[in-house]
């Protein structure tokens, strides 16, 4: 079947897979917290319309780059319906993947502000934004259906799977039954399928702004997986 075909295709899944992430309420902490945005705002997104819905994810749908987040922020994908889009974190890393090569342009605005990724695809762990970021392990177990979808989807394709955070990580590891991996910042594990699993603070505000994430940390996550996606790229 030729390549492009089989893009769209892939294309085509994702988008009924998110399609069906959108309707979602299986965790009722989560359904009934987003909904609140709808009525409550700060002051500052006092003109803005909440999504406040579980948020799609988005990217190349035949990426060599998986990045998987956390949860979106209230309000950033839970604002915007965007996932790492019109916060903080999400302004670190398209910032990143843009310095390299992975996206046209250096910010994550809005839905409709032409960000387009090239070969990478990004993800989180649950897909609706959760009271301190913290997410409890039954929400987590509810929503690794959608990222082990996705993942699946992506599987041909994937070749470097970036994980923010130790959410992240330990979900992605229980999801393949990975055990024995350390979680720290830039730990870079082969793992048994060929791919490349690097491991990375998460960029929240709270790491970025005590320097427990400074800037070249993060910047060598990304090169370190432009530099084994093109190695690959070589190979083949
Ligand atoms: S976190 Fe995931 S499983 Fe839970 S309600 Fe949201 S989309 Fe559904």
């Amino acid at each position: 079947m030729p390549n492009d075909v089989l893009d769209q295709q892939e294309d085509l899944l994702l988008h009924r897979l998110n399609e069906k992430i959108i309707r979602c309420k299986l965790c009722p902490r989560l359904t009934k917290y987003i909904r609140e945005f709808r009525t409550t705002k700060t002051k500052r997104d006092l003109d803005h319309v909440y999504w406040a819905k579980p948020v799609p994810t988005f990217g190349d749908p035949k990426a060599r780059l998986l990045v998987i987040g956390l949860a979106p922020a209230a309000h950033g994908g839970n604002r915007t319906g965007r996932i790492f889009t019109g916060d903080s974190s999400g302004d670190w890393l398209v910032k990143a993947l843009f310095e390299t090569g992975f996206a046209n342009k250096p910010t994550s605005i809005s839905k409709d502000d032409g960000l387009i990724l090239k070969d990478a695809y990004l993800t989180a762990a649950t897909r609706c934004a959760p009271p301190q970021n913290k997410p409890t392990s039954l929400e987590i177990t509810n929503c690794s259906q959608y990222l082990l979808a996705e993942l699946k989807i992506l599987e041909k394709t994937t070749k470097v799977i970036v994980v923010l955070g130790k959410i992240a990580f330990d979900t992605y590891c229980a999801m393949y039954h990975i055990k024995g991996l350390k979680f720290g910042h830039n730990k870079i594990y082969t793992l048994s399928n060929d791919k490349t699993l690097i491991v990375s603070y998460h960029p929240s505000r709270r790491n970025t702004n005590t320097g427990t994430l400074t800037w070249q940390m993060w910047i060598n996550i990304f090169e370190a997986a432009r530099s084994i996606i093109d190695l690959e790229g070589k190979k083949e």
